[in-house]
């Protein structure tokens, strides 16, 4: 053999132990986040921005705030210690899932329903919020409840929200218009390019506290039990969450923060 292919020989080897790490190696979203997260003093939620009483950016402060947050502040703090950095990273109904699954959040808090569908693709925690799907109206609109949504009428939804999947089902004559954000939905409602929107209560009550020409009409038609996505493989985060979100439920804290933001809202409880 030639001296210059002896060289050749370890340049390979390099080269193939280079490939091989590569492969050993875990993605981002597979990673042990509870143990990275403890190490790196850091958590990322995805939640909502567009979402009045669950997440929703305050321009004046430049803040996300709402029940989601507050709970995710709390699971944080309670889960990693008072020093934990908490990074919010906003996400709509349509990105929440691929956001999680590439890796760009630990974990999302954001008014998601647990679904058959949804568990196949992530792991969710037990129950956080009960909501259920309804319908809100202008005051004084003919349409009372999702009955009324017949051939003819116009409902707005949101991408990636199972609400649109739910009205396609109980009222299969209406046409369903969907945007991309709860923001951009009720401004939709509000200038006419529908007749209702649709979504969970809670959803529904946070626009009407903001206006009270719209009303939520005819109550719930389907039962919408959040939960807090993370990826499959997250064993112990998943186990931390749900342990803190009992201790939560026990100590009084988690009907602390219920009351902040749902005290005062006439008419929404929640479960049916
Ligand atoms: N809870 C429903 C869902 O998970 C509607 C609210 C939302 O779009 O986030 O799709």
């Amino acid at each position: 053999m030639k001296k210059k292919n002896w060289l050749l020989i370890p340049m390979l080897l390099v080269l193939g132990l280079t490939v091989l790490a590569g492969c050993g190696q875990k993605s981002v979203a597979s990673e042990d986040v509870l143990a990275r997260d403890k190490a790196n003093k850091t958590v990322v939620w995805g939640v909502k921005s567009d979402t009045r009483l669950f997440g929703l950016m305050d321009i004046k402060t430049n803040q996300i705030q709402g029940f989601d947050i507050d709970i995710a502040k709390e699971l944080s703090h309670r889960i990693y210690g008072k020093d934990v950095k908490i990074d919010l990273v906003p996400v709509t109904s349509n990105t929440r899932l691929p956001l999680l699954k590439n890796g760009n959040v630990d974990a999302l808090i954001a008014t998601m329903t647990i679904t058959p569908e949804r568990q196949k693709q992530v792991d969710f925690s037990d129950v956080y919020f009960d909501a259920g799907q309804a319908i809100l109206v202008k005051k004084g609109s003919p349409i009372k409840s999702v009955k009324d949504l017949k051939a003819g009428t116009k409902v707005i939804g949101v991408q990636g929200s199972n609400s649109v999947d739910n009205v396609k089902k109980a009222a299969p004559d209406t046409r369903v218009l969907q945007l991309a954000d709860y923001a951009q939905a009720f401004t939709a409602l509000k200038s006419g390019q529908g007749d209702a929107l649709t979504t969970d209560n809670g959803i529904l009550y946070g626009m009407s506290s903001d206006d009270p020409n719209y009303v939520v009409v005819g109550g719930t038609f389907t039962n919408e039990p959040y939960g807090i996505a993370v990826n499959k493989g997250q064993k112990p985060f998943l186990k931390a969450i749900n342990k803190n979100l009992k201790a939560m439920r026990q100590d009084g804290t988690y009907h602390k923060i219920e009351q902040k933001w749902f005290g005062k809202i006439q008419g929404f409880h929640q479960g049916r």
